[in-house]
C-alpha cells in the first residue's frame, strides 16, 4: 500500500473543481434553481472534498485494509468471542424472503419468518435447560436489565417490595454492576478466592446479615476468569434459601453449549448473546441480541410482543398482548404484570437468522463438541504458554485462559506492551487488564473455530515476544512498528476525542 498518496485523510487528496459524479439537471418545472425553501438553503457551499472516482475508491478500500477481523486472523478476545461466522449464515439472513420483510406485514403473509422465530425461542430454552425466551432484547447487557425487570417484577408481584439488593461476584463483566444499577437495585459486591471463585463464606455472611432484600445474585459460570464455579449449586440452593432469584450471564455460552445448562444448575433467569456464543459477528457497534430465557412460573414477566403457536389455527403469531397465554402462566403468578415491550418490534431478526443457521448447521450431535473444543483450545494455550507468562490460577480453565503478564517480572515490560507487539505479527491483541483480578490480566480466547496450525503459529508469536522482551525490551515497548499508527493515548482519545477534520486544523 502506498501510504503516502492513500493514507491521507480524503479531504487531502482533493483538489479544487475534480468530481467523480455528474447529477442530471434540476427538473422543477418552475425552473427555479432549487426546490428547497430559502429559509432552509445553506449560506455557503459545505466544505466537502472534490476527488475523482478512483481516488475515492482506492481510499476506501485502503482504509478497509486497515481493519482487522475474524476473517483477517486469529482474534483471541477473551470474553468477547470473536467466532467466525460462517458464510451460510450471511447468505441465509441475506435471502430476500427475510430481508424484504415488513415488521408490520400480518403474520399470515410470512409465516416462514415466525416460525424460524419461534424455533430460535425453543433451541435456546431446550440449550439453557429454561422455560421460554424472548429474543427482544438487542443486546447483552439489554438483556441483563430485560432479566432483572423481570425479577424486580416478579419480587413486585408477591409485594416483596424490600428486595432492592443484587449479589455480584468481584470478578464481573462491567456490564453486571451496570445493569443492576438502571434498574433502580443496590449492588452489594461478593468476594472472589484467591482462586478466582466465589467466596461462598462471604457470601453466606452477606445473606445472613440481609438476605431478605436480595432481589438476585447475578453469575458468570465458567466466571470471568474461564473457571468453572465448583460450588454453584450450593450457591443458588443458599440464595433460592434466602427468596433471591439467580441470575446467569450467558453472554458467552461457549464453554457450556451442549455440555451442561443453566437450568440445571439452578438459575432462574439468564440472557444469551448471541453475537458471541452463536457465531454472529459484532464489535464496532454492530447489531446484536441478547435473548432472556426464564424457568418455569417466570414466563408471565417477559416483555411482549413475543412469536407463539396457536394451535387451533395452526398459525405463528405475533403476541403483543399484556398477559401471556393462559397456558404458560403459572398458578401463583396469575395477576403477574408483563413488563411491556423492551425494543422495536421483535428486535434484530437478521442476528437471530444467523444463529439459528448456525444452531442448524451444527446440529444436535455436533453443538455437543463446542464446549470440549472451546474448552481443549484454552488449555492447550495455558499449557504452551505457561513457562513464559504468569499463570495465577493453576487447574483447567474452560473456554478461556488468563494470564498475569509475562512470567519474568524483571523486565518492565507490561501486558499492554506485548499486547501492541502481538499487532506487529499479524494478530488482534487478547483482551487486557480485564478481570480487574490481577494487575496484568492478558485474557486469550481461541473459540472452537480455530485449528492446531493457527494456535501454533501464536503460540510461536508468543514465545517469540517473551524472548524479545528479554532480549530487545525497548522494541516491544515501543510496538507497533508495522501499523498505519504507533501508539495513540488511549484516554486522551476517549476523553477528547476529534471526529472532524476541520476541528482539527483549528484546534
Ligand atoms: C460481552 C459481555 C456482556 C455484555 O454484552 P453486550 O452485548 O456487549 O452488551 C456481558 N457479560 C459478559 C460476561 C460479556 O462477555
Amino acid at each position: 500500500m502506498n501510504r503516502t498518496l492513500y493514507g491521507n485523510l480524503i479531504f487531502e487528496l482533493s483538489k479544487k473543481g475534480r468530481k467523480g459524479y455528474s447529477l442530471p439537471q434540476n427538473y422543477d418545472r418552475t425552473h427555479s434553481t432549487s426546490e428547497l425553501p430559502e429559509a432552509l438553503r445553506r449560506g455557503e457551499a459545505a466544505r466537502l472534498p472534490e476527488c475523482d472516482e478512483l481516488t475515492v475508491v482506492r481510499h476506501y478500500t485502503n482504509l478497509s485494509h486497515n481493519n482487522f477481523g475474524v476473517n483477517d486472523g486469529f482474534y483471541p478476545l477473551g470474553s468477547c468471542t470473536m467466532k467466525y461466522n460462517p458464510v451460510i449464515n450471511e447468505e441465509i439472513a441475506a435471502m430476500k424472503a427475510f430481508a424484504g420483510l415488513h415488521p408490520l406485514q400480518p403474520a399470515e403473509t410470512c409465516q416462514g419468518a415466525l416460525e424460524v422465530y419461534y424455533n430460535l425461542q425453543q433451541s435456546l430454552a431446550e440449550l439453557a435447560g429454561l422455560s421460554e425466551f424472548t429474543l427482544n432484547p438487542c443486546a447483552g447487557a439489554h438483556g441483563e436489565l430485560t432479566g432483572l425487570m423481570v425479577i424486580r417484577a416478579y419480587h413486585e408481584s408477591r409485594s416483596d417490595e424490600s428486595r432492592t439488593k443484587v449479589l455480584i461476584p468481584d470478578s464481573a463483566h462491567g456490564t453486571n454492576p451496570a445493569s443492576a444499577a438502571i434498574c433502580g437495585l443496590e449492588v452489594v459486591e461478593v468476594k472472589s478466592l484467591p482462586d478466582g471463585t466465589v467466596d461462598v463464606e462471604h457470601l453466606s455472611q452477606l445473606l445472613d446479615e440481609a438476605g431478605s432484600q436480595v432481589a438476585a445474585m447475578m453469575m458468570t459460570n465458567p466466571n470471568t476468569l474461564g473457571i468453572f464455579e465448583p460450588r454453584v449449586l450450593e450457591i443458588t440452593e443458599m440464595v433460592h434459601k434466602a427468596g433471591g432469584l439467580m441470575y446467569y450471564d450467558g453472554a458467552n455460552l461457549n464453554a457450556l453449549l451442549g455440555e451442561c445448562r443453566p437450568g440445571d444448575m439452578g438459575f432462574d433467569v439468564m440472557h444469551i448473546n448471541l453475537h458471541k456464543t452463536f457465531a454472529t459477528p459484532h464489535g464496532g457497534g454492530g447489531p446484536g441480541s441478547g435473548p432472556v430465557g426464564v424457568r418455569k412460573g417466570l414466563e408471565p414477566f417477559l416483555p411482549t410482543p413475543r412469536v407463539v403457536f396457536n394451535e387451533k389455527d395452526k398459525l405463528f403469531c405475533v403476541n403483543t398482548a399484556a398477559t401471556p397465554l393462559a397456558t404458560t402462566a403459572h398458578d401463583d403468578s396469575a395477576d403477574a404484570s408483563a413488563l411491556g415491550s423492551v425494543g422495536s418490534f421483535l428486535g434484530n431478526f437478521g442476528v437471530m437468522l444467523k444463529a439459528y443457521a448456525y444452531i442448524l448447521t451444527l446440529g444436535r450431535e455436533n453443538v455437543k463438541n463446542v464446549g470440549p473444543l472451546a474448552t481443549l483450545n484454552a488449555n492447550y494455550i495455558k499449557e504452551r504458554l505457561r513457562d513464559d507468562y504468569l499463570l495465577p490460577i493453576e487447574g483447567l480453565c474452560k473456554h478461556e485462559v488468563v494470564f498475569d503478564g509475562l512470567a519474568d517480572k524483571s523486565t518492565d515490560v507490561t501486558t499492554m506492551d506485548v499486547a501492541k507487539r502481538l499487532l506487529d505479527y499479524g494478530y488482534h491483541a487478547p483482551t487486557i487488564y480485564f478481570p480487574l483480578l490481577f494487575h496484568e490480566s492478558l485474557m486469550i480466547e481461541p473459540t472452537e473455530n480455530e485449528s492446531k496450525e493457527t494456535i501454533d503459529a501464536f503460540i510461536d508469536v508468543m514465545h517469540t515476544i517473551a524472548n524479545e522482551a528479554k532480549s530487545d525490551p525497548e522494541l516491544v515497548k515501543t510496538a507497533p512498528h508495522n501499523t498505519p499508527i504507533g501508539r495513540v493515548d488511549d484516554v486522551l482519545a476517549a476523553k477528547h476525542p476529534v471526529t472532524t477534520y476541520w476541528k482539527s486544523l483549528e484546534g
